[in-house]
């Protein structure tokens, strides 16, 4: 029976009730009145249900469908403005035990080289980063508890926090890694992690079973329950995600949405990001292989209604895409992407783009300034920002002001002197120019007269060298 409150994953994810979920949309996809009344109730931004999500996403009404990419684009620039927070990914260790199917770091694997990053690497890596202007990362590495403990996570996240190259700095580590105990959680969340990732990959049981047919991931509740085990650990931000392709998309985007659910019942809080990556050809795995790929207009609508399903969760997409696709989907609702990205072990470090540990093809190879100027060009601003109010670590004197308005009066400027630091420090000339431009205009426009004149202090500051304030 289906239970957003239970802490199983059989009674949060129930099979039964996407069963019913999945016909109910087919019978109602045409229904204008219903689908009408499900857009007036997303208009006042405070989500929808599992069931109403899939009706809009399932609606074939083409008047309807007009508004409901509408309503993403408004309730994303409400809620989120312009802003876009860059990451990148940082590969530490490609061993795994897992036999995950469409991964080539699965254990049977023979001919890719697995290599695992020393802390000197590690220092390497991250310098590159730096050089490049990221101040946030998300580590990525293959479950093994021989080769890749908790233990040397937790060395890795020390080595990146204390690495300070030049005006460089890591302010934000994320983590993406397998499924854990809540005493590793604990450990993770007292190391200093930001958001803790885990892509469920599949909700639908018998094929999430069939896709990881050995290693500790077969195991499907221990693998859905994660989320619960890392909050009860202490972790707040946790980050959800579909592998798209593996299952049929219906299935799986009703069961990211019982999920979100479900920790909103049972935590008291949903997740923080969900990411929507793609499947992607790799090493030993060809994306023929998965017929369920999504095409780039279903995977728009999706963005699209995700973003009004669930308006305040992030919504992260990587490299995996190509630049188009991604244009259309930050229109609709996506925040957060990745830029100048490398998915093999020491791919920062190395040469040749694509080495031979990468974990899968990139399809956006350009680099991070490149990405930068693209946004600016689109007019948005890439934001580099890592503060957080409810971490208490904003900006210290926007945050007194942060109280009402947050986003208005903290996220924005916070975004702004996050940029500006960016271009002092590495950015070409023409993204130079054309960001103090946007800077320039944006200040004008913050309307607190007082968060105006702080931010004017702040770039003023940053122009003359100053850096002693954290964003
Ligand atoms: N090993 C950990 C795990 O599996 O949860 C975390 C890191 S794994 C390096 C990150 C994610 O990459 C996986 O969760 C999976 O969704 C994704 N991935 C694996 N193979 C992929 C492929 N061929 N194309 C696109 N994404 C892939
Ligand atoms: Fe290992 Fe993760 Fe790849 Fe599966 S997806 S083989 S667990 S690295």
């Amino acid at each position: 029976m289906y239970d957003p409150k239970s802490s199983k994953a059989e009674e949060f994810i129930c099979h039964e009730e996407i069963l019913e979920t999945l016909a109910f949309a087919e019978s109602k996809k045409q229904d204008k009145e219903y689908i009408d009344s499900i857009i007036t109730k997303a208009e006042q931004c405070k989500g929808l249900t599992h069931r109403e999500a899939l009706v809009l996403l399932d609606c074939e009404l083409a008047e309807e469908n007009e508004r409901i990419f509408a309503l993403a684009k408004r309730i994303k620039q409400e809620i989120y403005g312009n802003r876009i927070v860059m990451f990148a990914p940082l590969y530490l260790s490609n061993y795994c035990v897992n036999g995950c199917l469409y991964c080539p770091y699965h254990y049977k694997n023979k001919h890719i080289p697995r290599k695992k990053l020393t802390q000197e690497e590690i220092r390497a890596e991250v310098i590159a980063l730096q050089d490049m202007g990221h101040k946030r990362l998300a580590l990525e590495m293959g479950e093994d508890p021989v080769n890749n403990p908790i233990e040397y996570m937790l060395e890795s996240i020390k080595t990146i926090y204390s690495i300070k190259h030049k005006n460089g700095a890591i302010r934000r580590v994320n983590v993406n890694i397998a499924a854990t105990t809540v005493e590793n959680y604990r450990k993770l969340k007292d190391a200093g992690i930001g958001t803790y990732i885990l892509f469920q990959e599949t909700y639908n049981k018998k094929e999430y079973e069939r896709l990881h047919p050995t290693g500790p991931k077969h195991d499907y509740a221990w693998h859905t329950e994660a989320m619960d085990r890392a909050m009860d650990g202490g972790i707040d931000d946790v980050g959800c995600g579909v592998l798209y392709g593996l299952g049929t998309y219906r299935y799986d985007f009703v069961g990211q949405l019982m999920h979100a659910e479900h920790l909103e019942a049972a935590k008291g809080v949903g997740p923080h990001t969900i990411s929507v990556p793609r499947i992607r050809p790799a090493d030993d795995i060809d994306a023929k292989d998965f017929p369920d790929a999504l095409s780039d207009d279903i995977f728009e609508k999706l963005v699209a209604v995700l973003r009004i399903a669930v308006p305040y969760t992030g919504i992260i997409i990587s490299t995996r895409e190509s630049r188009k696709a991604r244009e259309r989907v930050l229109a609709v609702g996506v925040s957060q992407i990745s830029g100048g990205s490398r998915t093999s072990v020491g791919g920062y470090t190395t040469e040749e783009r694509h080495d031979e540990t990468a974990q899968f093809d990139i399809s956006d190879t350009r680099t991070l300034d490149e990405v930068v100027n693209w946004l600016l060009k689109l007019g948005y601003i890439p934001s580099f920002c890592t503060a957080c109010y409810r971490e208490g670590r904003t900006g210290d004197r926007f945050m007194q002001l942060a109280k009402n308005g947050q986003i208005a009066n903290c996220c924005l400027p916070n975004a702004l002197m996050t940029l500006k630091e960016y271009l002092e420090d590495y950015a070409a000339t023409e993204t130079q120019t054309l960001g103090e431009d946007v800077i320039r205009k944006e200040v004008e426009n913050i309307k607190s007269e007082k968060v105006r004149s702080i931010a004017k202090e702040y770039l003023k500051e940053l122009h003359d060298g100053k850096r002693d304030f954290r964003f």
